[in-house]
């Protein structure tokens, strides 16, 4: 089995989802009392959500390489960036090590390809809906047409992420506008949902929505059980 190196704390509240994913996958997959080999690197994300608003890749970056380099250092095989957010600066992380980095967006890209969908509604942060960063790879490189919610429903999402979600508050009235902010996706013409931002599978799941849901967590996480044990 290989290590899986983790960058995680962004926020911590998805990064443990990740941890119990891991396990449990590994532990169905191998049976008895087997776990997963992994080393985490937990960010402390006041800090990064203050350089992320205030407009700081360049030291978001670095910071980046930093964790990512801890962990090749550490012995991991192989890194996995604990949020869809901060994939923005994965090429640039990928360049500086020596050991694979496994990309959210390509995995759920194969699962929405596995499930013969083509135009998917994107949920995330501001940064994942409005960049390219995100939405380019899935456009160019698997020919997923992506759409995203209005100005005001955009704020809804990203305001719910950093207010409540990464604080690990779950509210009820914050799902409903959620499922809302979802059927609009749906009447454009969306196929299903990408839930790209990590936390957002802690509010919404596939049991809240008539389409299809991509839950990038588990979806990521499972992968890299998979390449773990490949
Ligand atoms: N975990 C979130 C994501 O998947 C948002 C937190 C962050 O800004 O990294 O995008």
């Amino acid at each position: 089995m290989k290590t899986i190196g983790l960058i995680g704390g962004m926020s911590w509240e998805s990064s443990s989802e990740y941890y119990r994913i891991i396990n449990e996958t590994v532990r169905e997959r191998l049976g008895g009392l087997h776990s997963a080999e992994c080393i985490m690197y937990s960010a402390d994300f006041e800090q990064i959500e203050n350089l992320q608003h205030q407009g700081k890749w360049e030291e978001l970056t670095k910071l980046m390489l930093n964790f990512a380099q801890k962990l090749e250092g550490a012995g991991a095989d192989f890194i996995v960036i604990c949020t869809n957010t901060m994939h923005k600066m994965a090429e640039e992380v990928e360049n500086n090590i020596n050991i694979p980095l496994l990309h959210i967006a390509d995995a759920t890209a194969e699962k929405i390809i596995e499930k013969g969908l083509g135009k998917l509604g994107l949920l995330g942060t501001n940064f994942t809906m409005e960049e390219d960063f995100y939405k380019k790879r899935l456009e160019e490189k698997y020919n997923i047409e992506v759409i995203i919610p209005s100005q005001n429903d955009r704020r809804i999402i990203d305001s719910v992420i950093y207010n409540e979600l990464c604080l690990g508050i779950i509210k009820q009235s914050s799902k409903e506008k959620y499922k809302e902010v979802i059927n609009r996706l749906i009447s454009d013409g969306a196929d299903g949902v990408i839930l790209g931002c990590t936390e957002i599978p802690l509010l919404v799941s596939q049991g809240d929505v008539e389409m299809p849901v991509f839950d990038t967590t588990t979806i990521h996480a499972k992968s890299a059980v998979e390449f773990a044990l490949a």
